[in-house]
Formats: structure tokens, sequence, C-alpha cells
């Protein structure tokens, strides 16, 4: 490692992205069949932690790794270890045992991490890798394990599991890697983590990879590894690091209302918000002049020389929020912008990326908020992937918010008013209206205040939340916990969906996902009996064709539902069910942001884990730690299928 690029402290590395070595794999001392593999997998030269990990783990020392998601731990981790395990081979002869073992925090992540070996260890005679995760049947990882797998990576409630049935031999173990090491700890792995460590070979090498550091990760890796090398990698991202990326999940008929109160919490300077036609330019506008808002609008419509003067007007402070299509505001460069509205989802990535570099310029820190409507929520995997950072998800300002704000403000303006200006004419006048009325000066001042208003409510109510969730009672009234005894309300029908506990699905999400995909009241949806790998349902028997096929399209926790009447026949009237995974029919949009998974680095899997789609929220807060582990070892909400 060139001395410029990196912070020596005796054995902790900072890289700052930028600055990372260029160098080839061929450089790094990989074994050449795994250099093959990795030229086969197409990766043009290794990126930053794996540059700097590779050579200390060929070196055979213990390293913790620590960088943001995507940025390709897991080659940084299995690409040294099949290396080391080629030349053993070659050394001693070829062996069944298990020499290389991945802890992962999930089963998706088990199955890819698994994926990714088996595709760099393309090059290695006699090698097989398996996965072992819970939730799935036992008998065919006994066989893989009574087979001999060199590699296995497992969820840590399954690998201790096989360990105390004796279906398990890590005595020959080489390589121990905990991957995702700050997800595991946060589902409450510690223990196990710990227990499976204390049962391998003291000389295995460790290696640790986590997105961050907790204290809890430093502990392990004090008690548990050998005089590790400490990597760090910051990344500088193309965004910015200087750019917050948050959603808010709002339905489109409450984005202007959440728009609104966003402006009023958030504290801007220059906004831009963009929608996607250059009539909803004038009309978003219009409506935010309504409100109080000094706006503009600018589209591909209005002559350039007068878009120029428009765009004056935000640079000078004349106006702060400018609404905009992606086309007028192109390469648009104005310092005050704090904040970039993503009103209308943008049709790309692409443009996704230029519309948030309006903001977080000239080293100013920045905020995009994207406006998500649940059923494009699975478009966020993307996104993230594009700008390599997460996109946190941020709750609309509740109405208490909003009015102690506005509660403020007023008050604020009542006494300004007092210091700044003169109010005796008016003193009089109330005055004498008082004496000729009879009425007590705070009337008066209510009325004023009234008329001040110019008729727009001061307070605001909540708005409906989306999606609507079910009531917390709704199971008893329904099929109850031992399945469908009760009877039907006429007119409707039971039907499956394919997720159940083992998503972690909540009846509040099913009703959700339901009510809103499927253009149902909630109180169209009766009984609801969450079974292990399948739900229940109570819908109307008839449903019609656009109910069939939104909701054939509709995903919970990430997993296509598969509606499907529960006799396993469709209902009258509707049209064949869209049961092929394959078919997600998700039209233009899908495609091109399928388009851009060249790219090749995967971002915010880890963090979304098990927020993705409808019934995030209950999968995290869930209380009750103690049936937490089985839970998150026998499936997450993190669903590879749903990869975009
Ligand atoms: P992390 O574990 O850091 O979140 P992954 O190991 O899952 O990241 O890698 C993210 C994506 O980047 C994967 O699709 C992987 O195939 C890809 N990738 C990894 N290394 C490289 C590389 N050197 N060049 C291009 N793509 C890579
Ligand atoms: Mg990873």
């Amino acid at each position: 490692m060139p001395e410029n690029t990196t912070k020596n402290t005796s054995s902790s590395v900072v890289i700052e992205k930028e600055d990372a070595p260029e160098v080839t794999f061929a450089e790094l001392g990989i074994d050449g069949r795994v250099l093959s593999a990795l030229s086969d997998v197409g990766y043009e030269k290794p990126s930053p932690i794996q540059a700097a990990t590779i050579p200390l783990l060929l070196e055979g020392r213990d390293v913790v790794g620590l960088a943001q998601t995507g940025t390709g731990k897991t080659a940084a981790f299995a690409v040294p270890a099949l290396s080391r395990m080629a030349e053993l081979m070659d050394l001693n002869g070829p062996t069944k045992n298990t020499q290389i073992l991945v802890l992962a925090p999930t089963r998706e992540l088990a199955l890819q991490v698994a994926e990714a070996f088996t595709s760099y260890a393309k090059y290695m005679d006699n090698f097989s890798v398996l996965p072992v995760y819970g939730g799935s049947a036992y008998g065919p990882q006994l066989a893989g394990l009574r087979r001999g797998a060199q590699v296995v990576v497992g969820t840590p409630g399954r690998v201790i599991d096989h360990l105390s049935k004796g279906s398990l031999d890590l005595s020959h173990l080489q390589y121990l890697v905990l991957d995702e090491a700050d997800e595991m700890l946060r589902m409450g792995f510690a223990e196990d983590v710990e227990q499976i460590l204390s049962k391998t070979p003291d000389d295995k090498q460790v290696a640790l990879f986590s997105a961050t550091m907790p204290g809890a990760i430093r502990r392990i890796s004090k008690q548990y590894l050998n005089n590790p090398a400490e990597v760090t990698v910051k990344s500088k991202t193309t965004t910015g690091a200087n750019t917050r990326q948050r959603f808010l999940q709002v339905m489109g008929a409450h984005k202007l209302d959440a728009l609104t109160r966003v402006l009023e919490v958030e504290e801007f300077d220059g906004v831009i918000a963009f929608v996607r036609t250059k009539m909803a330019t004038e009309d978003l506008a219009d409506k935010l002049k309504a409100r109080g808002f000094q706006a503009a609008a600018i589209n591909g419509d209005i002559p350039q020389q007068q878009r120029e003067r428009t765009i004056e007007g935000l640079r000078d402070g004349r106006f702060d929020i400018l609404v905009a299509t992606d086309v007028a505001a192109r390469g648009l460069d104005v310092e005050r912008i704090s904040h970039v509205i993503n009103y209308d989802i943008p049709h790309d990535t692409e443009s996704y990326v230029h519309r948030i570099g309006r903001t977080g310029r000239a080293g100013r820190s920045g905020d995009a908020i994207l406006f998500i409507t649940p059923r494009e929520k699975y478009l966020l995997r993307a996104i993230e992937k594009a700008t390599r950072q997460p996109v946190e998800q941020m709750h609309l300002p509740s109405a208490e918010t909003i009015n102690s704000l506005r509660l403020g403000k007023f008050a604020e303006k009542i006494t300004e008013t007092l210091a700044s200006q003169d109010v005796g004419k008016f003193r009089d006048l109330i005055a004498s209206y008082e004496q000729e009325h009879d009425v007590p000066a705070s009337e008066i001042a209510a009325a004023l205040a009234v008329m001040a208003q110019g008729g727009q409510p001061l307070l605001v109510n909540d708005l409906p939340a989306a999606p609507e969730y079910q009531k917390k009672d709704r199971a008893k009234d329904g099929f109850g916990s031992r399945g469908p005894t009760r009877t039907l309300t006429e007119g409707n029908a039971t039907y499956r969906i394919a997720v159940g506990r083992r998503q972690r699905v909540m009846p509040g999400s099913i009703v959700g996902a339901i009510a809103n995909e499927g253009g149902l009241s909630s109180s169209q949806i009766g009984g609801i009996d969450i079974r292990s790998d399948h739900t229940l349902v109570e819908l109307p028997a008839e449903l019609s064709k656009d109910q069939w096929r939104a909701l054939s399209k509709t995903r919970i926790s990430g997993e296509l539902i598969n509606l499907e009447l529960d006799n396993g026949r469709r209902p009258a009237g509707g049209s064949a069910p869209y049961r092929d995974r394959n078919d997600r029919g998700q039209g233009g949009f899908k495609k091109k942001f399928d388009g851009d998974r060249s790219g090749g680095y995967r971002g915010g899997d880890r963090e979304r884990g098990a927020e993705r789609g409808y019934g995030s929220d209950q999968g995290h807060t869930g209380q009750g730690g103690g049936d937490r582990r089985p839970r998150h070892d026998g499936g997450s909400n993190f669903n590879s299928k749903g990869k975009w």
C-alpha cells in the first residue's frame, strides 16, 4: 500500500475511497484458479476494501474490514479464503473437511455469500459450498454435510443446531468469517456467534466484515481475533456523503399535504421539487403559493430566457421553491438549494442521481427527500445501488408537531408585530368597537386572527397513514389462531397468500398491502390467519379483473403474495393469475431500473434487511427479544428475489 494513501496507526488503516491505490486482481497475489474465476465474473479491478484486505488475508492475518454496504466485502473475504484453500489442497491433497465457515445474519445473505463462493471456486476441483440456514428442512443440509463441504455458509442459529447435532465438524476449520457482523449483533446473534467462535480451533484465521463498528464488535474482535489488521474504507460517494437521502411513504392523494408539512418542519433554504409533467409544475407551484409558500415553476415549455430569469429568482431568494421537470432543471446549479424533493419518483436511477445532485453543492450539506407510494417502494433498492448510499425512511410530521410549530409561529408574529409596528391607530379602533358592541377584546382579537388567516385553518389534523393499518383486535374476530373455523361473511371467500410467519408479516401489513394495492377498503378484508409459510385471508369472493391484477403483483415484505383462492382456484370473473415469478409486469420503469444493474455494486441491502415492502416496522420494533433469533434465522424480510 503506497504510503501517501493510507494513515497507518499500528495495524489500523483508513483508506479514503478516492485515494485507494489502483491495483489489479492479478497484482494481489491471488491463486490462478480464483483469478480465472474472477475474470469470468467480469470484475474489472478490486474495489478499495478488496484491494486493502485481500493481501492481508492472503498473508494469513486476521482482519477487521469496515466498509459500506455494496462495496464488495464478500469477495474481499471469499477470494483470499479460496485462494489459500486452493494452495493448501495442492500441498496436502484433497480433503472433504469443512475448512471455511462464514456466518451471515440472514438466510438470503447466506445464500448470496454461498453463491459468490461457488462462482469464485469455479476452477477448484472437488470443492463444494453449502449454505445452511434456519426455516428449511434439515434433510438436504445433513446430506450436504455428510458428503462434505469445504465451505459452509450459515446463519448462526442453524450452525449451532448442526454443531449440537454433531452434523457439522469444525475441528479442521482454517478460516472463519463473520459477515455483516453489525447486523448479526443487531439481530441478537452475539451469544450464538461467541458460542460458535469458542468451538473452533485456536489457530484458525478470522475475518470480520461489517458496515459499522459498534462497541460489541470491537469487543468480539479483541477477544477472538488475533492482532487483527483493521481496514476502514471511507467512501466519498458520487452523490456526496453530504447529501442525506430519505424517503417518505405517502399515497398519491396526500402528496400535497405531505409536502407542505415537510416544508414546515424542515429547515430549508432553497428547494427544488421535481414532478413528472409540465402541467404538474404549474399546478404544484400554484398550490404551494396558495398555501403561503414562495414558489415558481419551470418546465420545458417555458422559453429559455424566462427559465433563466426564474432560476435567478431562486438564486436571489425572491422565492424559495422551484417546481421543475427533469428537463427544465438539467444542469441547474444554485448553491442555496438545501433540499431536493422528489415529489414524483423519477423515471430511472440516472435521473434520480441527477436530481439529487442539485443539492449538497459547493461542499454544503443537502437533503434529498423522495416521496414514494407503497407500490413504488421496491424501487428504493435500485436507487440505493445507484447512489451507493442508503435511503432512510422518514415519517410524516404529525399534526401535533405541525400544530405546535404553527402556534409558536403565530405567537411569534404577534410579538413581532407589537414590537415593530405602530398599532396605535388600530388600538383606538378596537377600543371603540369594544365599547360600541360590548364584546371583550379577546373576542375581537380572535375574529381578527381568523381574518388574518384568510379562511385557512390554523391547525391541521393527522393524515390517514399510508397504507392503512389494521386495528389490533382484527385477528380475533377473524379466523383466530386455529384456522378457519368461523363462518365466512356472505359474499366473501378464503384466499391464500404466500407469506406467513416466516416473512414475519403482521395482520396490519397484510391489510395495508391488500387494501392499498387492491383498492379494497379495509372493511372488505375479513379474518386473517397467519400460518408459518402462508396466510389465509378473507376477501370478497368477486374480485374485479383490475383488483386481481393489482393483487397478483403485490409484494409484502418483498415477497410476491401469489394470491389464490384457498381451494387453489381463482375467483370467477378474474383473469388468469399472474403466478410466474419472472413476470413481475412492472412495465417500463422496471426495465429502466433493471438496465442499471451493470454497475456492479449493490447498495442498501443490509440496511434495509427487514425494511422492504410492507410490514417492515413491525419486524424491527417487535417487542420481546426472546423469540427473535429463530424467527430471523428462519427467514428474513430481506428478499434476494426482489433484486433489481
Ligand atoms: P457488501 O458485502 O460490501 O455489501 P457485496 O460483496 O455484496 O457487497 O458486493 C456488492 C456487489 O458488487 C455485488 O453484486 C458484487 O458482485 C459486486 N462486486 C464485488 N466486487 C466487485 C468488483 N471488484 N468489481 C465490480 N463489482 C464487484
Ligand atoms: Mg455483504
